[in-house]
């Protein structure tokens, strides 16, 4: 698949962002600089690049959560609600701010981001005014309905599901919630979005891990990234009973049978350490300490303040 990555040289290195999956690749050819339309299964077969050895001034990429609201209400949810959430125009500014900042990747969440009328537009700001490449983080439930205005807009989607199978994921995300995502998954698929699926491994469902993977090739998404389940918000008061260590993480993903075409990545806590999020209120933070914990927030009035003096790397 033909699709948009972003390139920047960074101290003399090229790095090639993939929006989908959210890596970092070096590739060992020149490639042009800026948002540039590359094959896919070329940039998978490029090594990944080192977000820490490279030290560059801005974040390779970043999560911009520019809403609170959700439709749902999982128990293991990041977000805190109580974050005052930008207005339409504070948004509009905010997205000039990430377009000039010099990052290359940005993912749209929330919340639920496909409950804001101005996705599109911003998601067209941020392009339209950097070189960055933009993806949009959602639970699914919208997505059949918003998918063709997403096309053009946006370069990849990610879906999160927390299991292979309607129990499991209804388990956590609420009822008809795996029936909607599976739903908006094949709508996007039909416009031509790149789907990411996403899962959070927690102990009682990683071991569907390998049946995700299987549905993702079913419903004709191009991969599967599985994340670390991180203890901050809701989650922090279930972190005990269903976070895996790094090390068990590893060994559920390295017994995965990957169907062919299927691009598959693991966020460890330990890669999720230095990684910048832009809040709805318009405040910047950073995971720490292995991503159990943030630093203080710094509001952002411009594109200097996503170059956090103390961002040495981004993931
Ligand atoms: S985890 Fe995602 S879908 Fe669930 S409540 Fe939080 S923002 Fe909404």
């Amino acid at each position: 698949m033909i699709r948009f990555f972003a390139a920047a040289s960074i101290d003399g290195t090229t790095v090639v962002h993939d929006p989908a999956v959210g890596s970092n690749h070096l590739p060992p050819q020149p490639v042009p600089l800026g948002r540039v339309a590359l094959d896919e299964r070329q940039v998978a077969a490029w090594p990944e690049a080192d977000p820490a050895r490279l030290r560059p001034s801005a974040p390779l990429s970043m999560c911009w959560s520019p809403i609170v609201r959700c439709n749902l209400a999982c128990p293991h949810c990041l977000d805190d609600k109580t974050v005052r959430e930008s207005t339409s125009t504070e948004r509009q500014a905010l997205a000039g701010h990430i377009a000039v900042s010099g990052v290359l990747g940005v993912d749209i969440s929330g919340g639920e981001p496909l409950l804001l009328g101005d996705l599109p537009h911003l998601a067209r700001a941020i392009r339209e005014h950097g070189r960055a490449v933009v993806s949009c983080t959602t639970n699914g439930w919208h997505l059949a309905r918003r998918a063709e205005e997403l096309t053009g807009a946006i370069d990849a989607v990610r879906v999160s599901l927390d299991g292979a199978t309607e129990a499991t994921h209804n388990t956590w995300r609420g009822e008809e919630s795996f029936q909607r995502a599976v739903t908006g998954i094949r709508g996007a698929v039909r416009t031509g979005l790149r789907v990411q699926l996403q899962m959070v491994l927690m102990r009682s469902t990683h071991h569907e891990a390998q049946a995700l993977l299987d549905l993702a090739a079913q419903l004709g998404a191009g991969g599967v990234t599985f994340l670390q389940m991180l203890p901050i918000g809701d989650g922090a008061s279930i972190a005990a009973e269903q976070m895996l260590t790094d090390d068990q993480a590893r060994d559920t993903f390295s017994a995965l049978d990957i169907p062919d075409g299927i691009r598959v990545r693991l966020r460890t806590r330990g890669s999720a350490d230095g990684f910048t999020v832009l809040r709805a209120d318009g405040y910047a933070w950073r995971n720490t300490g292995g991503a159990t914990a943030i630093t203080a927030f710094i509001p952002v009035t411009g594109p200097q303040d996503l170059r956090l003096p103390t961002v040495r790397s981004g993931s």
